[in-house]
């Protein structure tokens, strides 16, 4: 089921995003449109997609957008359209058409100017606290919902909260994705597991700059940082957890 013709994502500097605001960000999640806007200028011509063939020049920074928000086509999509961009965008699709998210109206005219879509699975569930069997319905049904209307093969997913494991990998791969994007810092290697690095409201201008160019030293902290957040969240438990990221980094 692996497509043959990959992607070398070898080097990239995957980043992930969510909703883009006007205006003031209400979330952790939220970045604004002038954020991101000199995220664009930053990238020029320097990104890539999932799909061969899918990059600009020099490629090293892969945008992609979580949870299907209509800010993606409201506000992202005219301004990759603008500068010759393409992004990578992960849907729900139980959500797709709900109030504030992405139609198929919307996805297909993005399609057609060479967007990218992968499956964020379909009722966007943490994956690694269901049965084995509900995560392959996960994966699986999402997969062909967005096949059969697209009339093209999705091979990229991204785990909801980015909680994965070993288990869940073999799952993806099984069922037929060639790449599946968790929310671990890192810079792309050779493997079809891919890792993104967070830009959201905590970080100011400098602060996105160094996740989108990390040095060798902001690469170790990334490094202690990912091993921190396994040990906070395993002492306060997913929920506190989400509450002390918000607490911490918001306000
Ligand atoms: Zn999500």
């Amino acid at each position: 089921m692996h497509d043959a013709a990959g992607v070398s994502l070898k080097g990239m500097v995957p980043l992930v995003l969510h909703r883009i605001v006007r205006g003031q960000t209400e979330v952790w999640e939220d970045v604004s449109e002038e954020q991101f806007r000199r995220m664009l200028d930053f990238i020029g011509e320097r990104w890539a997609v999932f799909r061969p063939g899918g990059s600009g020049r020099d490629p090293r920074w892969m945008l992609t957008f979580d949870d299907g928000y209509l800010s993606d086509y409201d506000i992202v999509f005219p301004l990759l359209v603008e500068r010759n961009i393409q992004a990578t965008f992960f849907l729900i699709t139980d959500k797709i058409g709900a109030p504030g998210y992405l139609d198929w109206a919307q996805i297909k005219e993005m399609r057609r100017h060479g967007m990218c879509f992968g499956s964020h699975s379909r009722s966007h569930r943490r994956m690694n606290t269901i049965p084995l069997a509900e995560a392959r319905e996960e994966f699986a049904v999402s997969k062909t919902v967005i096949e059969d209307k697209l009339g093209e093969q999705v091979a990229v997913f991204s785990y909801p909260y980015g909680e994965c494991s070993a288990q869940l990998h073999r799952a993806g791969f099984d069922v037929g994705y060639r790449y599946l994007c968790s929310s671990a810092h890192g810079i792309a290697g050779a493997s079809g597991t891919v890792p993104r690095n967070s830009i959201n409201s905590g970080l100011d201008w400098n602060g996105i700059e160094r996740v989108m160019d990390p040095s060798a030293g902001t690469r170790l902290r990334w490094h202690l940082e990912d091993l921190v957040k396994h040990v906070i969240k395993g002492a306060l438990g997913r929920e506190r957890y989400m509450k002390w990221r918000n607490k911490a980094f918001h306000g």
